[in-house]
């Protein structure tokens, strides 16, 4: 792999084939595959995940937001996309670009069937979405009737799916928990479909669900952060390959005497002799202030070297005192091996929050994109 010579975020689809296949190898054969590609495939590439996984015949796309689906439709994405949450405003634009829109209440739904039928549509795909113990969004089941009444007054739509959405899924002390979301669910589904004349597939796992609850797989399941490489323990994390790797370079060194100090409100403050290197990422690339004054760090020939003061917007400083290296080599923020998940840790977060970051301003570069 030639080194890297400025910052970039390097997206390998060989990876994204692999854990593509490493989660639909826990499915049953019947169960669809759902791949969420909200804010930018977590950070990478909705576009580009998104055209690759069409390669392998995902069944359906979902995004937060209606602006994320346009996007995958302007590029010519064809698969059937979910929008996990969409607001009113957007309902016309919805139908016009085929998104397919989560109704969470009363008001939505409401709003979704006048639109749908001033669209003069037929049939128009939705999804229903309860609340089964996240208090986040969806219908309670004591709406089952008030929801399937407005749907029998109506040919404009037609539910294409029903779903709800785990609080805890990849923590063992909640499994008690977690097992009474998938009973909740299961009598939701059973009772709204007693009382309807077609069924509705129905979906409730995100990554963590379909590792740990393969009895609650239903007929689809809705992958994010597995896709990108991460599980939520370790033994997942070592079936998967983080996809995105976050490369950067030394612009400078320094070298600074006892006392001297570095950066913004001379934050850090050298104790003896010591070495810096500054590196050409910052906040507003994704790295925040909380991995400043020495909770993060970075690798430079294989070595750690700790990000030192406050985090700058377009740069960092780290500690390379014991580091034998030049301006112009390359830095490691994280990959495959020096994990996101690992360096998340350092400021108290999670790999979800870390990848999701990494801004629009660093360049992508792609890797292995033909390979399915
Ligand atoms: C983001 C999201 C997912 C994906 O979760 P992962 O843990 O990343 O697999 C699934 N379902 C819903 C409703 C979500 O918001």
């Amino acid at each position: 792999m030639p080194k890297a010579t400025e910052t970039v975020l390097e997206i390998d689809f060989s990876a994204l084939s692999h854990n593509f296949n490493y989660l639909k190898s826990k499915l049953d054969s019947k169960t669809k595959f759902l791949a969420v590609v909200k804010a930018f495939a977590y950070g990478s590439d909705s576009i580009a995940v998104a055209k690759h996984l069409e390669q392998l015949q995902v069944d359906y796309f979902a995004v937060a937001y209606t602006n994320e689906g346009i996007a995958l439709r302007d590029a010519g994405v064809k698969t059937p996309i979910l929008v996990l949450h969409p607001q009113p405003v957007n309902f016309k634009t919805i139908i016009n670009r085929c998104l397919e829109p989560s109704l969470y209440n009363s008001k939505v739904l409401n709003e979704f069937v006048r639109v749908a039928e001033s669209e003069m549509q037929n049939n128009y795909p939705v999804h229903i979405k309860f609340n089964t113990g996240l208090n986040r969004l969806g219908f309670w089941d004591s709406n089952i009737d008030y929801v399937i009444s407005k749907i029998n007054s109506t040919k404009s739509v037609r539910v294409k799916s029903l779903f709800s959405h785990l609080a805890a899924s990849e923590d063992i002390k909640e499994v008690d928990f977690t097992k009474r979301q998938i009973k909740a669910f299961d009598s939701i589904a059973l009772e709204f479909n007693s009382k309807l004349d077609y069924r509705p597939w129905r979906h409730l796992c995100n990554t963590s669900g379909v590792i740990n609850y393969p009895e609650a797989h239903f007929d689809m399941v809705r992958c994010g952060i597995g896709l990108f490489g991460f599980g939520n323990s370790e033994e997942e994390d070592n079936q998967l390959k983080p996809i995105a790797a976050l490369k950067s370079v030394i612009s400078q060194i320094h070298c600074i005497e006892e006392g001297e100090s570095v950066g913004y409100n001379r934050a850090y403050k050298a104790r003896g002799f010591e070495k810096t290197a500054t590196i050409p990422i910052g906040h507003a690339d994704g790295i925040g202030r909380s991995y400043g004054n020495g909770n993060g760090y970075v690798f430079i020939n294989n070595k750690k070297a700790p990000i030192i003061g406050n985090v700058c917007m377009d740069m960092i400083m780290v500690n390379i005192t014991d580091i034998d290296c030049s301006e112009g080599d390359e830095v490691i923020i994280f990959d495959g091996t020096t994990k996101a998940s690992q360096l998340a840790e350092t400021a108290s977060t999670i790999s979800y929050e870390l990848i999701t970051a990494i801004s629009q301003r660093v360049k992508r570069k792609y890797l292995n994109v033909s390979e399915c």
